[in-house]
């Protein structure tokens, strides 16, 4: 057995040994808080404190949780299949699938991604003639997900105005709608939990004694409804509940748009009377100078619970800054950076390149792919949100569930079969009028609707039917060509990528099969073998036995179940690209917990890094300040931070001023590349001189001059040549102007303060 305890340093060690009681380790980035958490549960059950059984571990992430058990794995002999170590989602999602009737849904139930959700709150709203202007989908969808999150059911909602009086009625509806399609939302596999245990006295008792420790990861990050759950969990307010050791960083709170509670810190503290609060301040993961800058930014927020890090690593290199021309430009310079680190030695996979919104990959990505650089991109559009992927899992879930109204309504016309929009119609009058799904209304419909609709039908039972003894790899592939998908494609110009897509999903229910345990041919809708198995049993007051969901997954869920759950779960998680070395793209909200040698943190411009809707919130720029914090402190090695002078998203092209970002870190840590070169934005031609008449007057710069004489006419009300003031910037004079009136842009020479482009509608200026 091996020493777990040694390479620990005394704070860490102190963490890791402590009593049976609540604790909180608060510490900041690189501090180790994720490696004693896990070296805690290793040493829990090495020194016989708790069965692997008595720990439920919540990570941030699915992959965090995989980690998490590897690490266990190797530090133990133990069979880590079956340790409650998950998501809140993973775990809620385990817990009903053994409690499903409990829980009062079918045992097939399926979950439905945000994706899933709006379109089902669309479809709602249409079918009640709700004006969609008046309440928008995604606001109802927001109205929704925040209400569950606060632990609140529609009838204990108090409406202040008409608006929310309807609301909350629009609530009830789409409650009512998902039990008749038997799925759920995110936000419900918690709530259902929740209510599950709350309601359910001896199931509550039995978890309780069960888990006598609780380790939650990145608890900043809690939601309410998250840490009510932990606190049923742990009993807090019974005889003789769990221990719940917490870990996390204030300052890397980053989730409060969604809902998560960093005040869940101190609440924790006070109501669990955590006598044990440790700090850990040494940092192992980054050298000097990234770590200065992490320190020195985060200074500038006011509200935290103060930490600072050092580290023994000594400073290291300096943070490369680099001010790009344009978007194109920084995403060139990404890749010769990015090639310039392989040929060091830095493996792809040791490269991250981060970004604040999603709709800055584009362009990186673009450049990367042109280049023939590998990459993966994390949270982007995910394997399985993919047009062609979703459309084969909704032919598995009518399979599993031909109630999922979702599914139906993807593919009762994908390929097209006939069935027009009118037909659908009709189903949907039917099957409301009856408080029916869809598919269950079929048989209602007459005349050639009806004939249509009835051969859909009978496809999917037929495909279920010739299915049934079938394991999972194979189910998907007759489900593919079944449904005509493949053919569809083949036939498609450009079907090539979407077929290779779908011939994925075999090798991934291969690879899924395995990864569970399920039983290599197991028949992939042979409902869960008879329960409990590894699971202990459990008698109730009344002598009724409930089932402990301590089985695998396998024991509990028939491996078409247990794989759509995946599909739906798998969420933030990176595509697939198995094997191959490449690059990591992800927002920096994405990666958080993660780290690498090299780290590029790109877009670092106002309106973009400081993100421009964090101005309307309130500790909106504290918030986007943290998130930087948890970017710079991703690298070990080397980090890389850009900004470019122009930019197109969103369609437009947008001229932004570097983040102020920069102003809150230490100069002696930033080595800036780029010799501040302006640039003018014509043809993306370098010139340091567009605003020498030199330049004009030579022939290749003909249509330079010719632009520029063309644009003073051009109705905005400032000319090219003409001598301005700007409060902050001086005196500078208009060198090109473009764009017409209202949208008009001018470029400006502000002599020592640099070439900067104004947007004349917003800049004030004054004539000089
Ligand atoms: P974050 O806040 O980013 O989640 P964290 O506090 O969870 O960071 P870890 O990821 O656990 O930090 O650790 C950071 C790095 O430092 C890891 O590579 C880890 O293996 C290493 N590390 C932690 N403690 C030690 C130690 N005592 N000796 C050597 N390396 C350590
Ligand atoms: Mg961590």
């Amino acid at each position: 057995m091996q020493n777990l305890l040694h390479n620990l340093n005394p704070e860490q060690l102190a963490a890791v040994t402590l009593p049976s009681q609540s604790a909180l380790i608060l510490a900041g980035a690189g501090s180790g808080k994720t490696r004693v958490l896990t070296t805690r549960i290793a040493w829990l059950i090495q020194t016989g404190q708790v069965s692997p059984a008595g720990i439920m571990a919540v990570t941030f992430t699915n992959k965090a949780a995989k980690e998490m058990l590897t690490r266990l794995s190797s530090m133990l002999p133990i069979n880590t299949r079956g340790m409650w170590i998950g998501t809140f989602h993973g775990l809620c999602n385990r817990l009903l699938r053994t409690h499903y009737k409990d829980a009062a849904l079918p045992q097939a139930f399926q979950i439905l991604d945000s994706q899933d959700q709006l379109s089902l709150i669309k479809r709602m709203l249409k079918a009640h003639n709700v004006d969609d202007e008046k309440y928008p989908a995604k606001a109802l969808m927001y109205f929704i997900n925040n209400a569950k999150e606060q632990g609140l059911r529609a009838n204990r909602l108090e409406p202040n105005d008409p608006i929310e009086r309807r609301m909350i009625e629009l609530y009830e509806l789409y409650e009512g709608q998902c039990q008749r399609e038997g799925v759920v939302d995110f936000a419900e596999l918690l709530l259902r939990s929740y209510e599950l245990l709350a309601r359910n006295g001896p199931l509550r008792h039995h978890y309780q004694m069960r888990f006598r420790h609780i380790l939650v990861d990145e608890f900043q990050d809690t939601n309410d409804l998250q840490y009510n759950l932990l606190k049923l969990l742990a009993g807090h307010d019974e005889e003789g509940g769990g221990a719940i050791f917490a870990v996390g960083d204030d300052d890397q709170s980053i989730y409060a748009f969604r809902g998560a509670n960093v005040g869940n810190m101190q609440a924790f503290e006070r109501e669990f009377r955590v006598k044990n609060l440790i700090k850990l301040e040494q940092n192992y993961r980054s050298y000097g100078h990234i770590l200065d800058s992490a320190n020195y930014l985060i200074a500038n927020n006011t509200k935290r619970l103060g930490k600072n890090l050092r580290t023994d690593a000594g400073q290291g290199e300096q943070v490369r800054v680099y001010e790009a021309s344009s978007d194109l430009e920084e995403a060139q310079w990404i890749i010769e950076e990015a090639k310039s680190l392989t040929n060091e030695g830095v493996p792809r996979s040791e490269i991250a390149i981060l970004y604040r919104s999603n709709a800055q990959s584009r362009v990186i990505e673009h450049a990367l792919f042109a280049a023939g650089l590998p990459y993966t991109v994390y949270g982007g559009l995910r394997y399985f949100q993919r047009a062609e992927v979703k459309h084969a899992i909704a032919y598995l879930q009518l399979m599993d569930n031909p109630h999922n109204d979702s599914a139906f309504l993807r593919v009762v016309n994908f390929p097209t079969r006939g069935i027009g929009a009118r037909s659908i119609e009709q189903l949907q009058m039917a099957a409301d009028s009856y408080g029916i799904s869809l598919y269950a209304a079929v048989p209602y419909m007459t005349g050639k609707a009806g004939s249509s609709l009835g051969n859909f039908v009978k496809l999917v039972e037929s495909a279920r039917f010739e299915t049934q003894q079938l394991p999972l790899p194979e189910l998907v592939r007759v489900v593919l060509e079944r449904s005509g998908l493949l053919l569809h494609y083949q036939n498609e110009k450009e079907g090539a990528d979407r077929i290779e897509n779908l011939e994925q999903m075999v090798n991934a229910a291969t690879q899924f099969v395995q990864e569970e345990g399920f039983g290599q041919g197991a028949p992939a809708h042979l409902g869960p073998p008879a329960l409990p198995q590894a699971g202990e049993a459990i008698v109730n007051q009344d002598g009724i036995e409930i089932l402990d969901a301590d089985a695998p997954l396998a024991n509990v869920m028939s491996p078409l179940s247990a794989f759509l759950t995946h599909a739906s779960l798998e969420a933030g998680d990176a595509q697939a690209q198995a094997g191959q070395d490449a690059l990591q793209l992800m927002t920096v909200h994405s990666a958080k917990g993660l780290e690498f040698d090299a780290v590029f943190i790109t877009g670092l411009e106002e309106g973009l890094f400081p993100h421009e809707s964090s101005a309307r919130e309130l500790d909106g720029v504290d918030e986007e300040r943290r998130l930087m914090y948890v970017a710079i402190t991703r690298a070990r090695k080397r980090l890389y931070m850009s900004f470019t002078q122009q930019r197109m998203l969103h369609g437009q092209t947008r001229f932004n001023m570097k983040s102020r970002f920069f102003d809150e870190l230490p100069e002696e840590s930033l080595k800036w590349l780029s010799p501040r070169v302006q640039t003018n934005w014509f043809a993306g031609r370098k010139q340091t001189t567009a605003w020498d008449d030199a330049a004009f007057r030579d022939g290749s710069d003909n249509k330079i001059a010719q632009q520029i004489t063309q644009k003073s006419g051009n109705g905005s009300g400032w000319r090219v040549g003409e001598t301005v003031a700007h409060a902050k910037f001086g005196e500078g004079v208009i060198v090109n102007i473009e764009g017409g009136a209202g949208a008009a842009r001018a470029q400006i020479n502000f002599g020592s303060a640099g070439m900067k482009v104004l947007d004349l509608s917003i800049a004030k200026l004054e004539r000089v």
